[in-house]
């Protein structure tokens, strides 16, 4: 099963990519983890972590390659669950280039939606806990700017492939993951029929995605 979650800042992408992971057996694929994976003290290291601590996007031709090579491994065989990629329009047709050549599909976009100012206080108290560098409001203010700027336009883009899965992100982790293993189950049942999904309707989770 090849996923992707998508969403704004503290709407909890990473921490239901996670679970996807264990309970499908899938491996979480997040740029932001393996950016900050980078030894510091290497020049590529350095430059990454310079984008970062400012919130600005690592440039596409890095991160597309990191992808690239990541998703060739032997345990993306069976899929994934892709998080912080794509994060723009060209990284989202160079993903769909990328899957094209190797004659794969994803499976379901699950897509977290929450307001800015929960978002924001999410972030704001995972900083406190992580004490992760780019964690500040400033910082945080910046990348929500940059979401809305460069990275909601590619839902638009995932709409109309009739795969989009909205999620109430703004509940309980708990509630969220009833609403994505819901979602997930008609995913599976529906995964392996050659027949791409030609309805183009988005279906609406809470009562379970129609397709
Ligand atoms: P968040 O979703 O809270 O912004 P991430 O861990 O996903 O956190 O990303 C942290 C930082 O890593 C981003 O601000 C950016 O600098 C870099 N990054 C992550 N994914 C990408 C991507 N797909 N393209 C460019 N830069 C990225």
């Amino acid at each position: 099963m090849n996923l992707l979650v998508l969403g704004p800042q503290g709407a909890g992408k990473g921490t239901q990519a996670k679970r996807i992971s264990a309970e499908y057996e899938i491996p979480h694929v997040a740029t932001g983890d393996m950016f900050r994976a980078l030894d510091a003290s290497t020049e590529l290291g350095r430059e990454v972590g310079e984008f970062m601590a400012r919130g600005d996007l690592v440039p596409d031709a890095l991160t597309v390659e990191m992808i690239e090579n990541r998703l060739a491994e032997p345990d993306a065989a069976d899929g994934f669950v892709l998080d912080g990629f794509p994060r723009n329009l060209a990284q989202a047709r160079a993903l769909d280039a990328m899957l094209g050549g190797i004659g794969r599909v994803l499976d379901a976009i699950l897509f977290f939606s929450i307001s800015d100012e929960i978002g924001m206080e999410r972030a704001l108290s995972r900083a406190a806990l992580e004490g992760r560098a780019d964690d500040t409001r400033e910082v945080i203010a910046h990348r929500l700017e940059i979401y809305h700027r460069e990275t909601e336009p590619i839902v638009e883009h995932y709409r109309t492939t009739g795969k989009l899965i909205p999620l109430h992100a703004d509940r309980s982790i708990e509630q969220v993951w009833s609403e994505i293993s819901e979602a997930l189950q008609q995913v599976v049942a529906g995964v392996g029929s050659t027949e791409p999904d030609k309805s183009g309707a988005a279906g609406f989770a809470g009562g379970g995605a129609q397709r």
